[in-house]
């Protein structure tokens, strides 16, 4: 079991309609390792922070087994910060603030002992430093999966059209679908990308309405749990990654059969990620506690017809 994940590490600053967080721990890549880990160790970071980034959250990552020789320390600099504000319904939100900080001039280090890997999870960043890290791999993994946003559409689109003829899953939410292949229906944006732009699957989230999976000409839906109170959606999105991609990892299956299952068990980790602000409840959950909400999500979908 070997998996690579690449993205952000970041403080953030959370506002919803209920409560702020002030300066906490995110990024993307911090949101999939916490929810990979449940699933597959050791977990290969790559990522970089400043020398303001504490050194306590490094070792909590070290406790659970996460690699972090491909992680860049850069003292003297200061980490991504982002700050957002959710909107009453907690789907939308305004990004505040972006400060790129060391993201600004990333240049993603491959451990010589991360070559051979067998899973690669890039989370969101620039086009051009997820490009580099396909090409610093000597060999290509068995499944690339990588996530983006309206941002780098908007402003580095020949660098993403390029990234995405080499990878396996693009992982989006409904909107970016929607921009990347400027269809409005949800199955022609699918056909357009499958069909012209690259990848072999696609994965469309789409919030609390849960996760769409295409493949060819199949279709699978994953239901998002409903859920009492929504505290921090922050990062529902990479928990959902991290789960998909960390399920692939352990059972090493590439099959479209057992790309359904990782989306329930992805949908399952978005599901906790939102219950407390940051990676909190992330931390917190067992094995157990997944399969039990994992029992949840059958018996939520599940049904016996007899049509009379
Ligand atoms: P999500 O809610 O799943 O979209 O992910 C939120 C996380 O993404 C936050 O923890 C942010 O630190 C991080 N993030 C936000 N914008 C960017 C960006 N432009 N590049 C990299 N990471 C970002």
């Amino acid at each position: 079991m070997s998996l690579i994940v690449v993205g952000s590490m970041a403080f953030d600053d959370i506002e919803t309609p209920f409560g702020r967080s002030d300066r906490i721990i995110g990024g993307a890549a911090t949101y999939i390792t916490w929810a990979a880990a449940q699933f597959v160790r050791p977990i290969r970071q790559v990522s970089v922070v400043g020398g303001d980034f504490p050194q306590k959250e490094l070792n909590a990552l070290e406790e659970i087994g996460v690699d972090l020789e491909g992680v860049q320390v850069k003292a003297g600099e200061k980490s991504f910060f982002w700050s957002g504000r959710y909107h009453m319904d907690m789907n939308t939100r305004d990004t505040l603030v972006t400060e790129l900080n060391v993201l600004e001039n990333f240049d993603p280090l491959i451990p010589e002992s991360y070559q051979g890997s067998e899973f690669l999870m890039l989370g969101n960043l620039s086009p051009d430093v997820q490009n580099k890290v396909i090409d610093r791999l000597r060999h290509r993994p068995r499944l690339i999966a990588m996530d983006t946003m309206n941002f780098w559409m908007d402003i580095a689109r020949p660098d993403l059209d390029r990234l995405l003829k080499r990878i396996d899953v693009l992982m989006v939410n409904d909107a970016e679908a929607r921009q990347l292949s400027g269809e409005y229906s949800l199955v022609k944006a699918a056909r357009s990308i499958l069909g012209k732009m690259g990848p072999r699957y696609l994965v469309i989230k789409k919030g609390e309405h849960g996760a769409l999976l295409f493949h060819e000409n199949h279709v699978f839906f994953a239901p998002a749990l409903p859920l009492e109170e929504v505290f921090d959606p922050t990062g529902a999105g990479d928990s959902f990654a991290g789960g998909f991609i960390g399920y692939i990892a352990k059972t090493k299956d590439i099959s479209f059969e057992n790309l359904k299952s990782a989306i329930i068990v992805g949908s399952a980790l978005a599901s906790f990620c939102v219950e407390k602000f940051g990676t909190e409840r992330l931390r917190e959950i067992r094995l157990d506690d997944i399969h039990a909400r994992i029992r949840q999500f059958v018996d939520l979908v599940h049904f016996d017809i007899d049509l009379k």
